[in-house]
């Protein structure tokens, strides 16, 4: 893959989309980008260990790679890079990568998945070191990774990577699109649009009552999903550093951020509720 790319004509640029597979609508929206802004795109697909904190997630991840390749095929991917384990972590020392992430990591995600952010910059720099990237295509739906993605390369690693942020691709019913969605049960899938319709309420209400009347109704959204067993957290934060606002005039624009446990998997969601996002 890297003699592949270093070998192209120097005036060819490379759209670069990372994935762990099982490849849905919010994936084709970045290789769509991919393809509009570069004369190559690359799709990884890679499940990597070293971002899980729970090995009964990392185990039930879904595998759709047959379906993956055609629809990569079908929706003009140039080139999608398989990688095994070991060929990513082929040296111990890429295992061993640490990398500064503070403050973005101390919050939400990072304070509920220990670990995780880790594994995502180290398997996102060795994909980085293999692909010669012109720019790099994440989703919206996991913005603190956008975050911190964003920061790695820019200031840690400081590549000339433009790193491109897209849109969150959702079902009709508002449910954000996820590999983990198929996971869930008919029940599950149901009370799952609780996450959406809390969002929604945040960004309908907070003009007009205080944030801890809007957080408390929005809780109570959560609290009426038979099946929801935990909310790690509903917030309203400033998404630029993702610490919690204390009143909606605090700032232009504010991100209304949760995540929450269904038996068969951990949702997040987001939505912006004030001004824009970027
Ligand atoms: P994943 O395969 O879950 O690691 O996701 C690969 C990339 O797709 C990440 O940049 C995600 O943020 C992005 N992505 C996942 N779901 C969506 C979605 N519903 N809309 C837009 N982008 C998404």
């Amino acid at each position: 893959m890297h003699s592949w790319l270093t070998d192209q004509p120097s005036t060819h640029t490379v759209g670069f989309v990372p994935t762990m597979g099982a490849l849905h609508d919010g994936h084709l929206s970045l290789l769509q980008r991919a393809n509009q802004e570069n004369t190559i795109s690359v799709c990884s697909i890679f499940v990597n260990p070293t971002q899980f904190n729970d090995p009964n997630d990392y185990n039930a991840y879904p595998k759709t790679i047959e379906a993956d390749m055609q629809l990569l095929q079908e929706n003009g991917c140039d080139a999608l890079f398989l990688p095994t384990e070991a060929e990513i972590y082929s040296a111990p020392a890429y295992r061993q990568r640490s990398y500064d992430l503070s403050p973005l990591d101390e919050r939400w995600e990072g304070a509920n998945r220990p670990g995780h952010f880790q594994g995502v910059c180290m398997v996102v720099h060795r994909l980085l070191e293999i692909i010669p990237t012109h720019r790099l295509y994440l989703g919206q739906k996991d913005f603190q990774q956008y975050l911190i993605l964003k920061h790695l390369v820019n200031h840690i690693l400081q590549w000339p990577i433009a790193v491109v942020p897209c849109p969150i691709i959702r079902e009709a019913d508002g449910l954000a699109m996820s590999s983990r969605n198929v996971r869930l049960s008919p029940q599950e899938r149901q009370d799952s649009l609780v996450l959406f319709a809390a969002l929604q309420h945040l960004k309908e209400t907070l003009p007009f009552q205080p944030l801890d009347t809007c957080l408390a109704e929005a809780k109570a959204l959560l609290a009426k999903a038979p099946s929801l067993q935990e909310v790690d957290y509903l917030s309203v934060v400033d998404p630029i550093d993702l610490s919690p606002i204390a009143d909606f005039a605090q700032a232009d624009n504010l991100l209304a951020i949760v995540a929450a446990h269904f038996p068969h998997a951990r949702l997040i969601d987001n939505q912006v509720v004030k001004g824009k996002l970027l």
